[in-house]
């Protein structure tokens, strides 16, 4: 990876070879970076970003970026952050809509009635949800996460969005492919229009599970599942998204690993209590 300039930003070139495209670029806006797809959206139709932990308030075990409410980080320097990262992007924090995130693999529909749940406190965060779907313009959705995988559909013909989150357990229950079929049965869309995007999260290098959990994944995901004791659970959410429909040219994703990573991201793994990043998907 070869830092270099382009158009005053710093940015770091985390393109990776293969046949999947792994196409997530670091960019810095003075103390922020953020992970945003490389030149693949149209100009002005849709903002998607994963967060790091660099250039918040937060003290430690949160230090700093920490985007959640609910992991016992004072509040005002959740909202300060929210604020600061969400200027960056040029979002609206007021109208940021959350989900409470219970490791399910349930999905909702955001309309104008959701529009803001969660953007100020965890309480009104929308509950019994994993993920989020919408197609009103200016509505940023977002996840929070520490290792867990963060998933982006952008459909650029029927303007619509959606974002999960997926820990082990929403991968088992297919919350990758629910996304997709939300997608196509609330807005329509065609699943070969669909544009996916991956965020970093912990790969099999730091994801050693114990032998029941490996024999629970190896039973329904047969072949998918290649490594003795360890989960990717990235590419088991890439082949979701597949069985969903979704062209592999189509689905990018970082291969950055957050437990490898404590230094950009926060990791549930290595650090126990601390913060969240988020991913952050807005029709403009
Ligand atoms: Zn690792």
């Amino acid at each position: 990876m070869k830092p270099r300039q382009r158009r005053g930003f710093f940015i770091l070139s985390v393109t990776g070879s293969g046949a999947l495209s792994c196409e997530l670029r670091l960019e810095q806006r003075g103390d922020i970076s953020f992970l945003i797809p490389s030149n693949l959206l149209p100009e002005g139709s849709v903002r998607v970003a994963f967060s790091t932990r660099g250039g918040g308030v937060s003290p430690p075990p949160y230090e700093s970026l920490n985007l959640a409410f609910h992991v016992g980080d004072e509040e005002a320097n959740v909202l300060e952050n929210r604020r600061v990262f969400c200027s960056v992007l040029g979002l609206d924090p007021g109208r940021l809509t959350t989900a409470q995130q219970v490791h399910g693999n349930k999905i909702a529909v955001v309309g104008q009635d959701l529009v803001g749940r969660g953007a100020f406190d965890e309480e009104t965060a929308i509950p019994m949800v994993d993920g989020l779907i919408t197609n009103l313009t200016g509505v940023p959705l977002a996840v929070f996460l520490a290792d867990c995988v963060p998933i982006v559909l952008f459909d650029p013909l029927r303007r619509a969005i959606g974002i999960a989150h997926a820990g082990w357990k929403g991968t088992y229950g297919g919350i990758a492919l629910n996304l997709v079929e939300s997608l196509v049965k609330v807005f329509q869309s065609c699943p070969e229009n669909l544009l996916a995007f991956v965020g970093p999260s912990i790969r099999s290098c730091c994801y050693e599970v114990d032998a029941e959990l490996f024999q629970m994944f190896k039973d329904r995901f047969r072949d998918e599942v290649s490594e003795r004791g360890r989960l990717d659970l990235v590419m088991l959410n890439v082949r979701q998204l597949e069985r969903g429909g979704i062209f592999q040219k189509n689905i990018h994703f970082s291969r950055l690993c957050t437990a490898c990573k404590v230094s950009l991201f926060f990791s549930h793994r290595v650090e126990r209590q601390t913060g969240r990043q988020a991913a952050i998907v807005a029709l403009l």
